[in-house]
C-alpha cells in the first residue's frame, strides 16, 4: 500500500508540474493509435464550406466530417502561403525554424517530420497529391506528388520510379490514387497515415468536367467589402497587387479570352492544350455562350468588377465542389474497408483566401480571410458528433497531434501543441491565448509586404517590417471585417502595449530573428 501511495503521490506531482505549461504529451487517447487520413486542400477559404458559412455553396461531404466529429472555429495558419504552410504541417515548426519561408525555397528533408516519427513507430506512411516543397518527399513508404504547383488537367506525378501522367482532372486523379493505396497499397496489419493533398481550389481555378455545369444559374452573393478602399487600414493594403478589378486576367483567371496580348495569355492556352478533345469540348461548351455575351457587350466600371468577381467565384466554388465530392468518396471507402472507427479524418487547407473580400483574391496577409483555415476532424468514439472547438489552434499543432496519437512523446523542439486535450470541446486552462504570425518580405508576386503579428480571441496586432508601413490593430469583436485600425487611438493604447509585448514574447519563444 505504501509504495502505491508514494507512486500515486509522485504521479500527482508530475501532473501538477506539467499543468503549469502545455504538457508535451497526452496519453489518454493514445492507446488506440488510430489511422490518420489527412485531407488537405490548397487555398480553401472557410467561408466556402457550408459547415462554416451556410448559403454560399453546399458541401455535404465536408459537412459530414463536422457533423460526425468536430469543427474548429478558430484555426489559423502561421504564414499564409502554400509551401511554407506544408513545411509547417510536416515539422510542427514555424517557417524560420524549418527553413521554408517563401514559395520557391527548398525543404530540407533531412529534418524531423511527423511522418518520419510515425513511420519509425510502425505506421505505414503515404503522401499523394500536392507537395510543393522543392525536394523529394522523405519519411514516406509511398509517394506520388504533383511537380511544383501541379496541373489541373491530366496531371503529371513525380514518384520514386520517375514521372508519370494520369488522364483526368487532378482532384479525381488524386482521389483515385489515394483510394488505390487505401484498398491495395497499404499493409493491413499496421496503422497508417495518408496525406491526401489536392491542388484545388488553387488559381487558375479550372473545374473538372463534372463540375463545369454546376452553379451556372446560381445567384452568387458578392462580399459587402468588394469595393473597400482600405482607407481605415494602414498604407500596406494600398500597395498590394491582388485586386479583382485590376489583377484578375480575363483569359488566365476568368476563362474569357479577349486579348491575346493580355498578361498570362500563354499560360491560359498552355492549360487548355493539356486537355483531351473530349475534355476540351466539355470545357468550351461551359463558357461559350456567356463569353460571347461578354464580348458583344462588355461591362465597364463597377459592373465589370462584379462580373469578374462572380466569374471567379463560380469557378473557385466549382473546384471546391469537386473536392467535396472527392472527400465523400474517401469517407465511403473508409466505411467499405471497415476502418472508419479506427481512423482520424482531418480536413484542412494550407491557408484561407479572399473571395472578393476587400476587393481581393489570393492570400498572404494576416487579415482574417487569409489567416483563418477550415479545420474539421472526425474520430468516432473519441470526438463526439457536433463538437465545436473555440480554442485558438494553428497549423504548427498538426505534427504534435499526430505524434501524440501514435503514442509517442511530443518533441520538445516542436512549436505546436497536441490538439488531443481539446477533443472534449473544452480548452484546458493552460491553452494558448494568442497565436503568432509572420509573412516574409521579398516575394514579388502580389506585392504584399512582410509583417509579423499576434492574434488573441479578441484583438489582432500587425507590425510591418518596413517602418513606414507602421502598425495596425483591430478589435475583432467590434470590427470583424478589420475596416478600422485602432493602432493610433488613445483608448487602445493599453491593448496595443500589451500586444506589442506579447509579440516580443512570442517571437523570443519561437526563436524568431530578423
Ligand atoms: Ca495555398
Amino acid at each position: 500500500m505504501r509504495s502505491r501511495a508514494t507512486h500515486s503521490t509522485a504521479l500527482a506531482v508530475l501532473v501538477l508540474l506539467a499543468a503549469g505549461s502545455a504538457p508535451r504529451s497526452q496519453s489518454a487517447a493514445t492507446a488506440h493509435r488510430p489511422n490518420v487520413l489527412f485531407l488537405y486542400t490548397d487555398d480553401h477559404a472557410a467561408d466556402a464550406l457550408s459547415a462554416y458559412r451556410p448559403g454560399l455553396i453546399e458541401t455535404p461531404n465536408l459537412d459530414r466530417i463536422a457533423r460526425d466529429g468536430a469543427l474548429f472555429r478558430n484555426a489559423f495558419c502561421g504564414n499564409s502561403i502554400c509551401g511554407p504552410a506544408r513545411a509547417t504541417v510536416l515539422t510542427g515548426l514555424h517557417s524560420h525554424a524549418n527553413g521554408f519561408c517563401r514559395n520557391g525555397d527548398r525543404f530540407d528533408g533531412s529534418q524531423t517530420t511527423f511522418p518520419k516519427l510515425l513511420r519509425a513507430a510502425g505506421y505505414a506512411t503515404a503522401v499523394i497529391g500536392k507537395w510543393h516543397l522543392g525536394s523529394e518527399p522523405t519519411g514516406f513508404d509511398h509517394w506520388e506528388v504533383l511537380p511544383g504547383q501541379g496541373q489541373y488537367y491530366n496531371p503529371d506525378f513525380d514518384t520514386p520510379a520517375g514521372r508519370v501522367r494520369f488522364e483526368g482532372h487532378s482532384t479525381e486523379v488524386v482521389t483515385e490514387r489515394a483510394l488505390r493505396w487505401l484498398r491495395e497499397g497499404r499493409p493491413s496489419d499496421r496503422p497508417f497515415v495518408l496525406m491526401c493533398q489536392f491542388k484545388a481550389p488553387h488559381r487558375p481555378w479550372l473545374p473538372g468536367p463534372r463540375e463545369l455545369q454546376l452553379l451556372a444559374d446560381a445567384d452568387i452573393p458578392l462580399p459587402p467589402t468588394l469595393f473597400d478602399d482600405w482607407s481605415g487600414r494602414g498604407p500596406a493594403s494600398r500597395e498590394q497587387e491582388m485586386t479583382v478589378a485590376r489583377h484578375l486576367f480575363l483569359a488566365y483567371d476568368l476563362q474569357c479570352p479577349v486579348d491575346e496580348d493580355e498578361e498570362l495569355f500563354g499560360a491560359y492556352t498552355a492549360a487548355l492544350r493539356r486537355m483531351t478533345p473530349a475534355q476540351r469540348a466539355t470545357w468550351d461548351r461551359a463558357f461559350e455562350a456567356e463569353n460571347a455575351a461578354f464580348r458583344a457587350d462588355p461591362p465597364t466600371g463597377r459592373a465589370l468588377v462584379e462580373w469578374k468577381c462572380r466569374r471567379y467565384l463560380r469557378n473557385y466554388l466549382r473546384c471546391v465542389l469537386g473536392v467535396d465530392r472527392a472527400v465523400g468518396r474517401l469517407l465511403d471507402a473508409l466505411d467499405e474497408l471497415g476502418i472508419a472507427d479506427d481512423t482520424l479524418v482531418v480536413y484542412s487547407s494550407d491557408q484561407g483566401f479572399y473571395l472578393g473580400d476587400h476587393g481581393w483574391y489570393d492570400k498572404r496577409w494576416m487579415y482574417e480571410e487569409s489567416l483563418r483555415v477550415p479545420l474539421l476532424m472526425r474520430w468516432p468514439g473519441h470526438l463526439a458528433p457536433g463538437t465545436t472547438i473555440d480554442a485558438l489552434v494553428q497549423n504548427i499543432d498538426f505534427a504534435p497531434t499526430f505524434v501524440d496519437l501514435a503514442g509517442l512523446p511530443v518533441q520538445d523542439a516542436m512549436h505546436g501543441t497536441s490538439l488531443v486535450p481539446l477533443f472534449d470541446g473544452v480548452a484546458p486552462v493552460w491553452w494558448r491565448t494568442s497565436i503568432w504570425y509572420r509573412y516574409y518580405d521579398g516575394i514579388p508576386v502580389h506585392a504584399v509586404p512582410g509583417h509579423r503579428g499576434v492574434r488573441t480571441a479578441t484583438h489582432k496586432l500587425m507590425v510591418f517590417d518596413r517602418p513606414e508601413l507602421g502598425t495596425e490593430l483591430y478589435d475583432l469583436r467590434a470590427d470583424p471585417d478589420e475596416l478600422h485600425s485602432i493602432a493610433d487611438s488613445e483608448e487602445a493604447a493599453g491593448i496595443r502595449r500589451d500586444l506589442e509585448a506579447e509579440l516580443r514574447r512570442q517571437g523570443q519563444r519561437y526563436g524568431d530573428r530578423e
